[in-house]
Parts: C-alpha cells; structure tokens; sequence
C-alpha cells in the first residue's frame, strides 16, 4: 500500500511516531494509502530545516526564484492526467472537474505568482525637502500553511506559490483526507530544482501536526484555509505570539436572483454554484433567494436541471456529481437534511443516497444533490454551513429584503447577484456584507483581485498583490535630507 511521508529538507521522511493513519476514497469506501500521522517533532525537523534553507533563498534574485517556480507550474502540467486523477480519488470530485478547475488553477497560482514578484513596486514619500522615505518589503521567515480538503491542490498551491515567490520557506499542512497532490507536488519541486527545505510537506491530523505549525515560535507567519471553528483555534494559539495571520473560513453564501435576471442564465449558473464538487467549495452559493414574480418559474426550472444532474463514479468524465468526501461528513449533511424537515422545510428534490450507482462505487459517500424550499431564514439549516449539496430557495419582495436575508448570518465570504438593472446591481453589492460579489456570473476568479471574507468568513485578504504584502513585512526608511 502506498505510504505517504513527509517531505522535510528535501527528501520524503517516515513520521517521528512510526504511526500512519488511513487515506479513504469517498467513492468506493476503500483504504487506498496510508499517511503520516505527524506531530510536533515532525514539524521540529520541517521549520529548522525551513529557517535554514532561508538564508540563502531570501537572497535567491527574484529572477532565478521566478524560473524555478515557473519550472514548477510546466511540471503540473506534464503531469496533469495523473493529478487530476489522484485529486479526484483523494476527494470523490468528479474528474471532469478535477481537470477543468483544480490542476489547471495549481498551475495558474505558481505561474501567477512567479511572475507577479517581476512587477512588484515599493513606495516612496518625500516629507517636503526633509527627507526621503522608502519601505522596503522582505520575506518573513517560515510561512506555515494550512490547507483543506475540498480544493486540494489548488488550496495549497495558493498558498506555496505566493509565500516561496516571496522570499519565505515554508512547511505546509494539507488536509489528512485528501494528502495525495500534495505528496505528488512535494517529487515534483525536487524534479524542478527547488533547493531543499525551501518546500517542506508535514502530514497528518490538525490537532497534532496543525497546532504543532500554529503555536511553533519560529513560524512568524500563518496562512490558513479551512472551517470557522478551527479557525478560532489558530487565532487562539498564533495570537500570543503575535504571528501575522490570514484566515480563510466558512460561508453560507447568498445568490439573489431578481425577476430582470436572464434566467435562462441564471438557472444553469445557480446549479453550478450550488452543486459544484458536491457544494464542497466554500464559494457554493448555498442560499437561494428568489424574487417572488418569479419564483415559481425559477423554482420549477431549477428543481428538473437538480434532477438531470448525473450523479455517478468520479472516474467517469460524464459524471456531474461525486461523492462527498467521507462518511462522517456525509451523516453530517444527511443531519442538516433531516433537521430542515423537522424545521417545517420541503425537499423538493434530492435528499437521499442514489439508489442505482454503478457497482464500483456502492460502497461511496454520496448523497442527491437537494433542493429544500418554506424554511424560515433565521432557522439553523438557512444559518450554518452545511457544505454539501445542499440548497435551500426562499422568495422575496424587494431588493432590501433581500439584502437583509443575504446579510442575516454570520458569514460574510461571497456572493452572486442576477440583475439587468445596472443601478440595482451597483446598490446591492455595495450593500452586501461579503469579500466578494459577482454580478450575473459566478465563480470567475482574476487571482489579481482581492480575496477573502467577512465577519466569521475571514481575516484578511490573499490575492494578486495583496498576498505578496501579507508574505512580506514593509519598512519604512527614513533619510534627512
Ligand atoms: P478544517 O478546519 O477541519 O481543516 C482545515 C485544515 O486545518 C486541515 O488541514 C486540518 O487538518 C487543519 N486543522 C484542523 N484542526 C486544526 C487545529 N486545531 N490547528 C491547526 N490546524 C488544524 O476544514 P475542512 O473540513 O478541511 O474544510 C472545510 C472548511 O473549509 C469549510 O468550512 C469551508 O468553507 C472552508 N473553506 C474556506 C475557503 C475560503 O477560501 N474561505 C476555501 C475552502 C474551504
């Protein structure tokens, strides 16, 4: 059986316990590798060989740090079948989508950050004729990095390619349900010439081998994707060492459909958004808002394009929907369908394990993708993220209710918005509290753009220049003149 190690200083390293723990495919049940379970001595080992490989990569010329990590992006692609493969296994996502989002976007990150630190500026302030200031930015130190499971490669290498573009070296800890492109990743970086340590994998769960990266006193830095609740936990341990840290959390996002809406358009991108890899994907649009003259039609529409979805083995590429990614996550989003029956709400359509999957998959984590109507907003299934296939629709009589049902939880992350009407598009994402908003689309990314959430979604923002600033601290030098 395959054995995931650590990669530490370059070279892949049994845990420190001798222990490992076992890597499911949601798709068929069965044990298909065996990981690490890593704890504080393993990431011991990762940051002190990080901090040593710092000294000479923080002085590394941004051009020939740039080669080597495009170098890195043209590796993914030559391995792409085999990446996508892997994620897709790993996680129960259906391949088609492995190859169409995740591996094309790891290769985006390492080429967009490579050459993003080409263009980087510094500022400089004249005070008057008294002096000039300039502010220097310099890299940290050892970034630790935290990745979940529902976006795999492309959560890690969102967050490797910007921190090590930078100037830092950096241990990273992927998910324990889904540690296989990264694995894959850590040979590649070696085929690419990456020098040792510049790139550490530790692996294994988040109690141990996460808070051991969260509360080590020689990692400055903390990048990290994954739930509100854990996120609290990082705060918690980075906070008294006063570590920069940026949090990527939860959602529960709304997606409000107004009657101008194309619907057509509106309808077909709203699937996408709430069933995308099996509504894993923090963006999902989870709440559906619906202007009522038009909510029987949109409802209608909506509910027969849920029930043509093909919901099958992730290995096939005709496959819409996968499987969720482990039991207790499904039985944790079959609870939340039970929970909106007893809280008075409709299944309109889905709700159940399919019946009739092929024979490879039977033993898989899956669930119909479900469309729940009639809940109260205020009600537990409309507040907590359920992260699954989940949607509930609700109508509504005018753009402030609606905006005050988008605002109504505690989340803030995105948004999408389907108008014709310019002003009222304009008006209601400055009205909304969310990092991000997208107007008659959903899902388009420009990685130059600021990104991440409000209130319990976030702290901070990665993206374009702003993650080369949060894996940077600036300087101010002050000369008389
Ligand atoms: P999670 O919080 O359980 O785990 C995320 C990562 O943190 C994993 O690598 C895990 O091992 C690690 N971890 C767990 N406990 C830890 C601790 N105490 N200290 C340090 N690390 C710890 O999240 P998940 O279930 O893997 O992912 C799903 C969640 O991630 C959802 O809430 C989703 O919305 C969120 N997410 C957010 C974004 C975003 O950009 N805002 C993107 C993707 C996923």
């Amino acid at each position: 059986m395959k054995r995931v190690l650590n990669f530490i200083d370059g070279e892949f390293r049994p845990p420190c316990s001798g222990r490992y723990i076992p890597d499911v495919d949601p798709a068929t049940g069965q044990v298909i590798a065996e990981i690490a379970e890593s704890g504080p001595a393993d990431v011991d080992a990762a940051v002190a060989a990080a901090s040593r490989a710092f000294e000479s990569w923080r002085k590394t010329p941004a051009e020939e740090r740039s080669r080597l990590l495009l170098r890195v992006a043209e590796l993914i692609e030559e391995n792409f079948d085999e990446l996508a493969r892997l994620e897709s296994e790993d996680n129960g996502k259906p391949i088609a989508l492995s190859r169409r989002m995740d591996v094309p976007r790891a290769v985006l990150n390492f080429r967009f950050f490579a050459t993003a630190i080409l263009h980087a500026e510094t500022r400089a302030h004249m005070t008057d004729d008294r002096a000039l200031n300039y502010t220097l930015r310099a890299p940290l130190g050892v970034a630790g990095l935290i990745s979940p499971w529902n976006l795999p490669l492309y959560l890690l290498t969102w967050k490797i390619a910007p921190a090590v573009a930078a100037g830092n070296c950096c241990v990273a800890k992927p998910s324990e349900l889904t540690p296989l492109t990264a694995d894959r990743l850590a040979a590649l970086t070696v085929e690419a010439g990456i020098p040792p340590g510049v790139i550490n994998i530790v692996h294994g769960p988040g109690a141990s081998a996460g808070r051991a990266l969260t509360s080590h006193p020689k990692v400055p830095l903390i990048s990290f994707t994954g739930g509100t609740k854990t996120g609290a936990d990082v705060m918690a341990c980075a906070g008294p060492l006063f570590k920069k840290v940026s949090l990527e959390l939860g959602g529960k996002n709304p997606n409000i459909v107004f009657a101008d809406a194309d619907l057509e358009q509106a309808v077909a991108t709203s699937i996408q958004s709430s069933f995308s890899n099996q509504g894993e994907i923090c963006l999902c649009g989870s709440r559906l808002f619906v202007e009522r003259a038009i909510y029987d039609e949109f409802l209608a529409r909506f509910v027969d394009a849920t029930k043509k979805l093909r919901i099958g083995d992730p290995q096939d590429s005709s496959t819409d929907v996968g499987a969720l990614v482990s039991e207790p996550h499904l039985r944790k989003v079959e609870g939340y369908v039970e929970l909106a029956k007893e809280e008075g709400g409709a299944i309109l359509a889905g709700g159940n394990r399919p019946a009739d999957l092929p024979q490879r998959v039977r033993g898989g984590y899956f669930l119909e993708p479900t469309v729940i109507t009639g809940l109260d907003c205020a009600r537990r299934v409309m507040q907590e993220e359920i992260f699954g296939p989940v949607v509930t629709v609700t109508p509504f009589d005018s753009p402030d209710e609606a905006i005050a049902y988008a605002n109504g939880t505690r989340y803030g992350l995105s948004a999408s918005v389907w108008t014709r009407d310019l002003q009222n598009a304009h008006r209601v994402a400055a009205a909304l509290d969310s990092g991000t908003v997208w107007v008659n689309t959903w899902l388009l990314r420009d990685l130059r753009v600021p990104f991440g959430g409000m209130k319990e979604s976030g702290v901070g923002r990665e993206g374009g220049f702003d993650s080369l600033q949060f894996f940077t601290e600036a300087k101010n030098v002050c000369i008389k003149l």
